[in-house]
């Protein structure tokens, strides 16, 4: 990505980068939330490869930085699945894939 000198404009182009697509924003007072989800999901478990049943969803604070002098949080709702092998050993996994998510 190349800047823009338009920090909101890149904050938006940096969640792109992430794989994430932004579902809310919301001005809190002191704080600017933008809420997100991530473009692509895997319901397949990581251990065995069986597909998962969805869960439910946890949210993550990823950064929590100033864009245009204005504290932002960004959340990204992580969908989880439940492994449908009963001789797995994983029985609860995340719908991520990315390595920069994963640190795999
Ligand atoms: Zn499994």
């Amino acid at each position: 990505m190349h800047p823009t000198g338009n920090l909101v404009a890149d904050t938006i182009c940096r969640t792109a980068e992430l794989g994430l697509t932004i579902t809310d924003a919301a001005d809190a007072g002191t704080l600017t939330i933008i809420n997100a989800e991530p473009v692509d999901v895997a319901d397949t478990c990581p251990d065995c490869a069986m597909p998962g049943v969805k869960r439910d969803h946890i949210r993550r604070r990823l950064v929590d930085l100033p864009v245009v002098g204005f504290p932002t949080r960004l959340n990204v709702r992580v969908p989880r699945f439940t492994c449908t092998n009963p001789t797995c050993s994983r029985k609860i996994f995340h719908g991520l894939t990315r390595k920069s998510w994963t640190g795999n």
